[in-house]
């Protein structure tokens, strides 16, 4: 079987890995956490009791809080940005409950008046998953229009806040986002926090893909203080590169978190229900299940550990950095080309442009052209990008993500895609001028 897994699993892998791959705004493993990996699951196939994986999995979260500048946040590392996400929001949801003296976790959320989540149109669409699981429905989500270059609209967003609240409605959250996946904007998180807390309002930050950018000091301050909002979501299996399978979640209430991931005692489990271990057996080491939905569950901290030992904090801004220059190189190509067009300034390492030459003008001959140009480089796969719609454009997306994406690759992209261009552009052109 070990040779079945060399022979037959590693080499057909998804190539995510690959230096040209910009397509996600996730990655493959390096080596180190990959690894590290393996030795949790041999080491420690609980993240319960006394492991490895059980101290590693308390230094990897004060790691990544004291990089990212959490304060001293409560956290847990689950399966992804979705957990993540969730576990802030069912943090928010108790709070907004008991401010209305409701324990939404043992009393359930009946009680509660039109409970709201507000969030920009951008919201990753995981939100909406997790309003429907925490009972509260995916109609709560009210979408807060968002400015093109400041993102959330925060005169809009304190006028809705307002006007629910004045008709007795229970807002949830707000959400801001630390980089969205279509262009890798931030909403300007310290206006919408200081909109929120006046009105008593829980503030949730999606940093599953940006987070790690407040490395960057070009960026940095859009993140305001993060030590003050209520609950964050950041995802170490995007920008860390540690296995799939990672996210973090963190709340600044720890109290609070425990009341809202409440798990009740049982008699199978030998010292559960006090704090006092009566034997190793019984020892739950760091009580990380105290503050995370899952039950079972394995140590993701040590590929977390591993991969933030290997490089350390100077490595992690580095890569960061690159990664942002990347997003900015092309975005300085596209501006210099007569047949480019940028369709947003990048902010992180996401940069959506679109193939445009002057005289096409006819947008649907300009979508297809750019279909057929990412369907024709992806083929060709050294440079393979994704694609969104910005302001219902169609447009080539490259995320700047991988480890072993450097600047060659940000070259590489706008050269095939001008290559292809160029070869897709006449017909298109024939085509256009016949119609
Ligand atoms: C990736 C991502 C998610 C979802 O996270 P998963 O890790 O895929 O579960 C949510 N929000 C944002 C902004 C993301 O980038």
């Amino acid at each position: 079987m070990l040779a079945s897994l060399s022979e037959w699993v590693v080499p057909y892998g998804l190539r995510l890995g690959n230096p040209g791959f910009s397509g996600w705004v996730t990655t493959a493993p390096t080596v180190v956490p990959a690894v590290a990996q393996l030795a949790a699951a041999i080491s420690s196939p609980q993240k319960w009791w006394l492991t490895p994986g059980n101290l590693l999995e308390e230094v990897a979260l004060r790691w990544l809080r004291s990089l990212l500048g959490l304060g001293d946040a409560a956290g847990a590392l689950v399966s992804g940005g979705m957990m993540a996400n969730f576990l802030g929001l069912a943090a928010a949801r108790q709070h907004a409950g008991e401010r209305h003296g409701i324990d939404p976790s043992a009393d359930g959320v009946a009680a509660m008046n039109e409970p709201r989540l507000y969030a920009g149109e951008h919201v990753h669409h995981v939100m909406l998953r997790s309003l429907g699981l925490l009972g509260l429905g995916r109609k709560a989500l009210v979408r807060i229009p968002v400015d093109r270059r400041r993102g959330l609209d925060t005169d809009a967003l304190a006028a809705t806040l307002d006007a629910d609240l004045a008709a007795g409605r229970t807002p949830i959250a707000v959400v801001a986002s630390a980089g969205d996946v279509n262009t890798g904007r931030i909403d300007p998180i310290d206006t919408v926090r200081a909109i929120a807390h006046a009105r008593g309002v829980w503030l949730h930050v999606d940093g599953a893909y940006g987070g790690f950018g407040v490395l960057d000091p070009r960026v940095r301050d859009q993140y305001g203080d993060l030590t003050q909002v209520d609950s964050l979501a950041v995802d170490p299996h995007k920008w860390l590169a540690v296995p799939v399978g990672c996210g973090a979640g963190f709340v600044r209430d720890g109290d609070l978190l425990e009341r809202a991931m409440a798990l009740e005692p049982a008699a199978y489990v030998e010292g559960g229900a006090e704090r006092e271990p009566r034997s190793t057996f019984d020892h739950f080491g760091v009580s990380h299940h105290d503050h995370t939905l899952e039950h079972s569950s394995p140590s993701r901290g040590v590929a977390v550990w591993a991969a933030l030992a290997e490089i350390g904090a100077d490595g992690m801004r580095a890569r960061v950095a690159r990664h942002l220059d990347c997003a900015r190189r092309v975005a300085e190509r596209v501006r210099a080309h007569p047949d480019l067009e940028l369709l947003a300034e990048p902010v992180l390492s996401i940069c959506c442009f679109r193939y445009h030459p002057p005289a096409l003008r006819d947008q649907g001959t300009i979508e297809r052209l750019n279909q057929a140009i990412v369907a024709d480089i992806r083929a060709r796969g050294l440079a393979v990008p994704s694609t969104t719609r910005v302001r219902n454009i169609f447009a080539i997306r490259p995320c700047f993500i991988g480890p072993r994406a450097d600047l060659e690759q940000a070259d590489l992209l706008v050269d095939e895609v001008l290559r292809s261009g160029v070869r897709h552009d006449s017909p298109a052109r024939q085509k256009s001028a016949r119609s």
